[in-house]
This record gives C-alpha cells, sequence and structure tokens, in this order.
C-alpha cells in the first residue's frame, strides 16, 4: 500500500475503535499511526510507553476484532511499538499545546481582571508600572508609588505626588490601582479626576427634594473603596464648598485606614485659596515631585513604544526625537507617534531622515515663537534674554518680563505651563503676570504702546 492509502486504512480503522473501546482507552488510540500493513499484520508505532503497554494488556482482543470487521481478514493482528522519536515529538506537541492552553487561560483570566478593573476603577490599561520607565528623574517616586502599591495605606498616606504636566503623574498614580487590583482583586479602586468630583458634589448637594439621598449615595461612592486616586487636585482651586466636602471624604478614608493617593501640578500651597484644612491634610504623608527626564529615559520611553509597536527603526532616530522634545512626556510621545504615522502611510522604516523630514518644521513653530516675542522685547526694553529667564526683579526687568508673558500668551495660544517653562517660572507665577497686565493695560498708557509696537516688530499687527 501507498503510505497515503495506509494512512487512509488506518483512519478508517481508527474511527472504529474509537466507537468500540472504553473512553478511558482512547488517550492511548489517539496518537497512534500507522507504519505497516502485510499479510493481515497491522503495525502501529506509539510514543507513549504506557499507551503501548495498557492497550496491549487490556484492549487487544477488542481491536483485533475491530480489524477483522474492517479488513474482514479472518488472520488479522496488530503489532504495537514504542517508538523514542515518536516520543519526542508528541511531548513537544503536548507543551506546545499546554502553553497554548495556560497562555489562552492566562489571558481570559487578564481579561477578566482588566475588564473589572476597568469598569469599576475607571483605569487607563495603558498606564501600569510594567509600562513605566524608571529614570534617574522619577526613580524617587517610582519607588514611593510602589510601596504604596504592594502595602496600601500603611506607609505613605495620603501620597501627594505633584510636577508638571505630562510628567507622568496620572501613569504613575493609576499604576498603583493596577498592581494592588492585580494582587487583590477584592480591593476597591477608585480613580477619579478632581474636576468629575466636582461635578458630581455640584449636582447631588443641588437642593432638591432628594437631596440628603444623593449627599449619602455621593459619600458612599467615594469613601466606601480601599484605595482612592484623585487625580489633578489643583481644579479644586477656588470652589471652597467642593474643598469642604473633600475634607470629609478624606477623613472618612483615612480614618478607615484606607490609602489616599493625589496629584496635582504644583504643591498645595501654590493652589490658590486652598483651605488650611486641607493643605495640612495633603501634607501629612509623603510629597514626591515628578521633573523631566534626562536624554537617555526618554530615549528608553519612545523605544518602549516602538518596541510594543513591534516597529522597525533605526536607534538615531529615535534619539534625535528624545533630543528634541526635553521638557513633557506628552509632547516627546506625540512627536514619536507623528513620525509612526508617516512612515506608516509613506510604507518607510523609522529613519533619522524621516524624523527630521517630520519633525524639523514642528520644533520651529512651537519653541520659536515664545522666544522670538522675549526676544524682541528685551531688545524693546534694552534688557538682556536671559534676564527674562532669569529670576532678576529690578523694575525694568520686571515690567519686560511680565508684558513678553502677556504678549506671548496672546500671541501664541500657549497654554500657561508652557510658558512658564519658557521663562523658567511657576505656572501661577505667569498666570499671575499675564492677569495682572491684561489688566492694568487698559488704563495704563506705557504698557499699551509697548504692546502695540513691540507686536509691529513682530509683525502681527
Ligand atoms: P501627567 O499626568 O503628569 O500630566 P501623564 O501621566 O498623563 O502625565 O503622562 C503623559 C504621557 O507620558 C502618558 O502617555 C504616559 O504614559 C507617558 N509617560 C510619562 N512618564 C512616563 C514614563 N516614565 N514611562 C513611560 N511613559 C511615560
Ligand atoms: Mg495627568
Amino acid at each position: 500500500m501507498e503510505s497515503l492509502e495506509l494512512n487512509q486504512f488506518w483512519e478508517q480503522i481508527k474511527g472504529e475503535l474509537i466507537k468500540a473501546l472504553p473512553e478511558n482507552a482512547l488517550p492511548w488510540v489517539y496518537p497512534l499511526e500507522i507504519s505497516g500493513y502485510d499479510k493481515g499484520v497491522v503495525t502501529v508505532v506509539t510514543g507513549q510507553l504506557m499507551g503501548r503497554d495498557l492497550l496491549r494488556k487490556n484492549h487487544y482482543r477488542q481491536i483485533v476484532e475491530v480489524l477483522k470487521q474492517v479488513t474482514g481478514d479472518e488472520k488479522s493482528d496488530i503489532v504495537i511499538i514504542y517508538d523514542a522519536t515518536a516520543a519526542k515529538t508528541l511531548k513537544r506537541e503536548n507543551e506546545k499545546l499546554q502553553k497554548k492552553v495556560a497562555t489562552a487561560v492566562m489571558k481570559e483570566q487578564a481579561m477578566e481582571n482588566l475588564s473589572y478593573m476597568q469598569s469599576a476603577s475607571n483605569l487607563n490599561l495603558k498606564y501600569k508600572f510594567e509600562n513605566f520607565v524608571v529614570g534617574e528623574n522619577n526613580k524617587f517616586a517610582h519607588a514611593v508609588a510602589m510601596a504604596v502599591a504592594k502595602a496600601p495605606a500603611q506607609k505613605y498616606n495620603p501620597l501627594f505626588i505633584y510636577g508638571n504636566s505630562g510628567l507622568g503623574k496620572t501613569h504613575l498614580m493609576q499604576a498603583i490601582g493596577h498592581y494592588t487590583l492585580f494582587n487583590n482583586p477584592k480591593l476597591k479602586v477608585k480613580y477619579t479626576k478632581t474636576e468629575d468630583y466636582i461635578n458630581d458634589f455640584i449636582s447631588n448637594s443641588r437642593n432638591s427634594k432628594d437631596q440628603v439621598e444623593n449627599m449619602s449615595k455621593f459619600n458612599r461612592k467615594y469613601t466606601n473603596i480601599d484605595i482612592i486616586l484623585i487625580d489633578d487636585i489643583q481644579f479644586i482651586e477656588g470652589k471652597k464648598k467642593t474643598m469642604d466636602q473633600m475634607q470629609h471624604t478624606f477623613d472618612s478614608l483615612y480614618n478607615k485606614g484606607k490609602q489616599i493617593v493625589i496629584t496635582s501640578d504644583r504643591l498645595p500651597k501654590d493652589i490658590p485659596n486652598l483651605t488650611a484644612a486641607l493643605d495640612s491634610r495633603f501634607a501629612m504623608g509623603l510629597m514626591v515631585e515628578l521633573v523631566a527626564p534626562d536624554e537617555n529615559t526618554r530615549f528608553e520611553i519612545i523605544k518602549k513604544l516602538a518596541q510594543g509597536n513591534d516597529l522597525v527603526f533605526e536607534e538615531n532616530a529615535l534619539r534625535y526625537i528624545a533630543k528634541n522634545y526635553t521638557k513633557n512626556v506628552r509632547e516627546l510621545e506625540g512627536a514619536f507617534n507623528k513620525v509612526c504615522a508617516f512612515a506608516e502611510i509613506t510604507e518607510q522604516s523609522l529613519s533619522l531622515k524621516l524624523a527630521k523630514e517630520v519633525l524639523k518644521c514642528e520644533e520651529k513653530a512651537n519653541e520659536i515663537d515664545i522666544e522670538r516675542i522675549a526676544q524682541v522685547t528685551a531688545q524693546y526694553y534694552d534688557v538682556d534674554l536671559d534676564d527674562l529667564k532669569g529670576s532678576a526683579r529690578s523694575q525694568k526687568i520686571s515690567i519686560a518680563r511680565h508684558i513678553a508673558v502677556y504678549l506671548a500668551r496672546e500671541i501664541t495660544e500657549k497654554s500657561f505651563a508652557s510658558i512658564a517653562e519658557f521663562f523658567n517660572k511657576k505656572h501661577t507665577t505667569i498666570m499671575f503676570a499675564y492677569e495682572k497686565i491684561k489688566k492694568e493695560i487698559v488704563t495704563n498708557k506705557d504698557f499699551s504702546i509697548a504692546t502695540r509696537e513691540i507686536k509691529q516688530a513682530l509683525k502681527v499687527m
């Protein structure tokens, strides 16, 4: 018989064997493979030593009966041979199969966990410790966050993470949530943006016949949990009633031994009108600052993204991006994503050449505007550009700096944060400078003349 025929012949027999033999014998029957058929004798091989012995010992007669029926040959017989090579292949296949099953199960469990996390706790799947690159800039904050995640409410409570926008505060905070949930899915974790907390409070505390019921629902929502993650607390500024409510939420959680994690783009003392009660509570635990990553960390951050997306990239392309986006990881990622998109659309690999082509114009548009405004303003007031960026407080320099800030905000539509970055000042300082000039320009003739002439020099009028 040709081997194809032989195999078909064996498949037919196997089908009958499966019907005829008891179920506990089947795991030994499936792996049998035919190796020959001669004068009524079927020779099969198996990689299972135990299979050979059990089939021989317990099912030999039944098997021969089946053979007789299929072949119609009264002299039918079977020889079962153990084959070590087949055994190895079988073992490998088995391992592969087991791995597949294990991964599938793990995936399923992970998905269950994750979907639970997402719905109940409001967490973003991207923001885990695994995806957080640790560098000099954030290793202390990272270590503290990890300590909190491993032992919630035992060490640093509250944990107050602060730092400029785009440096990983939300990421690190949510990583704590993911970590604790993964290790103990029974814990109740709640991530809330301060804005959402404020809106939730406002709508529930509104005068209505259900006000009492609404407020107790609100309280349950924010205090019947084990870990609360409150993001961007600076938005509470000026909201006195919400602050009092937050104090209530805080105390209730703290007294029950629950973990509180807060982020802010500045220190509590720089949040306008923060109540003394909240100020002192925020300072009770530990405050850690996130600062901008160094070049190597920036490189590692985008490299991780590239690797995560299975991208083909030139290392120096990533170096180039890392070199040019220094202050904000969100912008760094944005630049990287932009180059990726171009690479994909134009079907090129992510090369240095491409990165330069795509980002060069952006750099100019982004950075130079504030710089030009500051330069021209410095010239106008006859002071040094460096002084505007420095801490000198002479009247002439202060005025020049305030005017430059005002114009930067008016002309470029840049955020206060990025203007603050340029002038090496605090976000709030810059905001106050802007508001001051905006108010005074109405009555102060010198200011209105100065801004008009500087705008003319900048050719924006
Ligand atoms: P913040 O809350 O401080 O404004 P985010 O946590 O939103 O900043 O971070 C902005 C982006 O940068 C996010 O996509 C985040 O994943 C990423 N990011 C920030 N720091 C890191 C880091 N150390 N490793 C990896 N990604 C980071
Ligand atoms: Mg954030």
